[in-house]
């Protein structure tokens, strides 16, 4: 699941306390043909290289790139092909088991959460949103807490 860059959008609990509907329908439209990120954290990197039998620097070097981010940083983003798909996308995710936190917790992300219409917006694009099995507050909030404990990797330039 790639992103375009958001900003740091708070989570709405009073929106999600019900609960949200989602199943994937593994339709790939996330991993290709748009441009856009996969952020990594630390631990994201050492799962993905980990799974590739690679070392960490050598993982980065041959799969990621750096994003210009906010303020004069940047943020490690897996590649992309030139057709805009994923790196790791032939024929469906070729790393699912070891895939970073960014795709796992989709479309559990704090910005999806924040209101409504945001998540009104993201099923446009995503025919599993809102459809399906119904997950909890309780569940919402572990996917939440778990990008939160495990921030991407971002340096100053
Ligand atoms: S249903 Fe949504 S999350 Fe699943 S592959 Fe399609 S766009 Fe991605
Ligand atoms: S790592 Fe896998 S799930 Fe994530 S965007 Fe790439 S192909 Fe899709």
């Amino acid at each position: 699941m790639k992103v375009s860059f958001t900003g740091n959008v708070m989570p709405d609990d009073s929106f999600y306390a019900q609960g949200l509907c989602f199943s994937c329908t593994r339709c790939s439209v996330c991993c290709r043909f748009e441009p856009g990120y996969v952020f990594l954290s630390k631990t994201d990197v050492d799962i993905l290289a980990s799974f590739l039998s690679m070392d960490y620097n050598g993982f980065v070097a041959v799969y990621c790139r750096w994003i210009n981010g906010y303020e004069g940083t940047v943020r490690l983003s897996l590649k992309e092909k030139a057709n805009y798909d994923c790196i790791f996308w032939k024929k469906g995710c070729t790393v699912y088991s070891g895939r970073p936190k960014q795709c796992r917790t989709f479309p559990f992300w704090a910005d999806i959460l924040s209101s409504r219409e945001a998540w009104d917006n993201a099923a446009l694009s995503c025919p599993g949103i809102g459809k399906g099995k119904r997950y909890d507050r309780s569940y919402i909030e572990s996917r939440l807490k778990e990008r939160q404990a495990d921030p991407v990797i971002e340096k100053t330039i």
